[in-house]
């Protein structure tokens, strides 16, 4: 496994993702094509993902629950956009038992429709509200081009539903949810991302409003890591979703929904990651610290192990992620090697001169070389660790909006725009119109990622029609 290197990042990006996420065992492929394993390395780090989001949800009041995986598929058609936005992409069991159904069933590419049906029932006065549902699932949507993380046709998320008696708190709710995402990918994940509005031919299916958070990988494409959707009236009025108000009247609710999915690991996966492997931010690494024990023979494996096994309980005891690497018959070069492709953020060096004399070699892998090498005493190793991984959270942040900063444009005119988007982002008037939009697609192959909520400076000239426009959007090729 060591002796294989990567192909760099500069040659083939695409080959080094797919080759990563093999090596630093996230996932392999299914034998339906589009389908992914996610193996126990990439599913921890995931758990980590979901731990650091449900913790959020249910600090603003949020709970969890489960809704089927088959949905009948006359649901899917009463919502007029959702369906048009979805039919392309979905799978559809015809025959269960051994029997043709009656009704086909679809497996829920989202579940906005059979939830819909619930709150239909169990809402019925204004003291029901508001309604707050989160639910951990796998979808099914077909796509035709997939990709390890990026596109499955089988994904995991989480996708939370709410209903409300007002609009304000339909929008209210939508916005929180976004701020949740965007916190949880600058401070757990250390990825910088632009909270914005999406444009209507990029919303989703049946939103009045979509926003989502986007980030820039390490190649300057663009990743929408996590959406909010306003659904406004759409989905209340297609499922009856409705609530006598406190005079008595009949109303029908504002709901939302929102998601972020097992994409996120993509997203991780090629903002830190470099021509090694992986670079996992400490907040998310199922192992933020790895011990290579190293010896020559059996005196030496003793006290070196000793030592290892207390240094493990010390961080233990400090609530740090830690694992020795025990594994026998690998030398110490490979284990490097090997924690280095899995992108742990901090290595500990234990050898028997570093027994001897109370120290220990501190690793950093953000850093490679020298000159992220510290020696540090054994006693009180958990604070210098402690310290040195946040240390290390805060350098993979600044690298990653230092990257971003210096790969967005803002072109002055078409001509640039053309050359801005084959690097990077383009920070760009637009004047709202969908032409405008498709054509620049159409030509240089950036969409419209989102209206950033931080908007500088007054109004302006789009950048492809020349008329005027009020705010500036954000434009890139992505993922
Ligand atoms: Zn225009």
């Amino acid at each position: 496994m060591s002796e294989l290197k990567l192909p760099s990042r500069s040659e083939d990006f695409a080959e080094w993702y797919n080759q990563l996420v093999l090596r630093a065992e996230l996932a392999d492929y299914a034998p339906v094509r589009g389908c992914m394993i996610v193996r126990p390395y990439g599913w921890a780090l995931w758990e980590n993902i979901t731990a650091a989001l449900d913790r959020r949800f249910k600090a603003t009041g949020h709970v969890n629950a489960a809704f089927p995986l088959l949905i009948p598929k006359s649901f899917i058609e009463r919502e007029k956009s959702h369906v048009a936005g979805f039919s392309p992409e979905l799978a559809v069991v015809t025959i269960g038992g051994g029997e043709k159904l009656e009704e086909p069933l679809v497996i829920r590419p989202t579940s906005e429709t059979i939830i819909g049906h619930a709150y239909a029932k169990w809402i019925q006065s204004y003291r029901d509200l508001p309604v707050l549902i989160n639910q951990w699932n796998s979808v099914v949507r077909w796509e035709l081009r997939t990709k390890l993380f990026l596109r499955t046709l089988e994904f995991f998320w989480q996708e939370g539903h709410t209903a409300h008696a007002t609009a304000e708190e339909g929008e209210a709710e939508t916005r929180q949810m976004l701020d949740i995402y965007a916190d949880m990918a600058v401070r757990d994940a250390a990825i910088p991302v632009i909270p914005g509005r999406k444009s209507d031919a990029e919303k989703f299916a049946g939103a009045d409003v979509t926003y989502s958070i986007e980030a820039m990988m390490d190649d300057g494409r663009a990743l929408q890591a996590g959406t909010s959707h306003n659904l406004g009236q759409n989905f209340a009025k297609a499922f009856e979703i409705r609530y006598l108000d406190k005079n008595g009247q009949l109303q029908n609710c504002w709901t939302t929904s929102w998601g972020l999915s097992t994409r996120f690991v993509g997203a991780i996966i090629m903002v830190h990651g470099d021509d090694q492997g992986l670079i996992l931010p400490p907040r998310l690494a199922p192992h933020q610290v790895v011990i290579v024990p190293i010896y020559k023979n059996d005196d030496e494996k003793i006290a070196v192990m000793d030592a290892a096994r207390k240094i493990r309980a010390e961080l233990v005891n400090a609530e740090i992620r830690v694992k020795v690497d025990e594994r026998e018959g690998s030398s110490p070069g490979f284990k490097f090697n090997d924690w280095e492709m899995r992108g742990v953020p901090l290595r500990i060096e234990l050898g028997p001169k570093d027994v001897a004399k109370g120290s220990v070699v501190l690793a950093r892998r953000d850093k490679p070389g020298k000159e992220g090498k510290t020696f540090v005493p054994q006693a009180g190793i958990e604070l210098a660790v402690d310290k040195l991984l946040d240390e290390i959270q805060r350098a993979l942040f600044d690298r990653a909006l230092a990257m971003r900063e210096a790969n967005t444009f803002e072109p002055k005119d078409y001509e640039e725009f053309k050359g801005a988007v084959e690097r990077g982002f383009a920070r760009a008037y637009w004047c709202g119109n969908a032409e405008c939009e498709g054509k620049i697609k159409e030509q240089t192959k950036a969409t419209m990622r989102c209206i950033p909520l931080e908007q500088a400076g007054g109004p302006g000239a789009c950048i492809f029609c020349g008329q005027g426009a009020k705010e500036r959007a954000i434009f890139a090729r992505a993922y």
